[in-house]
């Protein structure tokens, strides 16, 4: 229950998504206003979870 896939099929308000098809990006909470999560731009309804802007937790490997 751990395998991590591109799309995102929980919401999370503190997160940011990234339409898979048209790289819109929008935030979690917006997404959790929805019925369903879809692309405001395109309509595509799958999304991934990018790292919000701002953060810089760079643990170089
Ligand atoms: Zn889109």
């Amino acid at each position: 229950m751990s395998d991590e896939k591109e799309n995102a099929k929980q919401i999370f308000p503190g997160a940011m998504y990234e339409c898979v098809r048209c790289g819109t990006r929008v935030t979690g909470e917006e997404l959790a206003k929805l019925p369903e999560p879809t692309c405001a731009n395109c309509g595509y309804r799958a999304f991934r979870k990018v790292r919000r802007p701002g953060i810089k937790n760079l643990k170089g490997q």
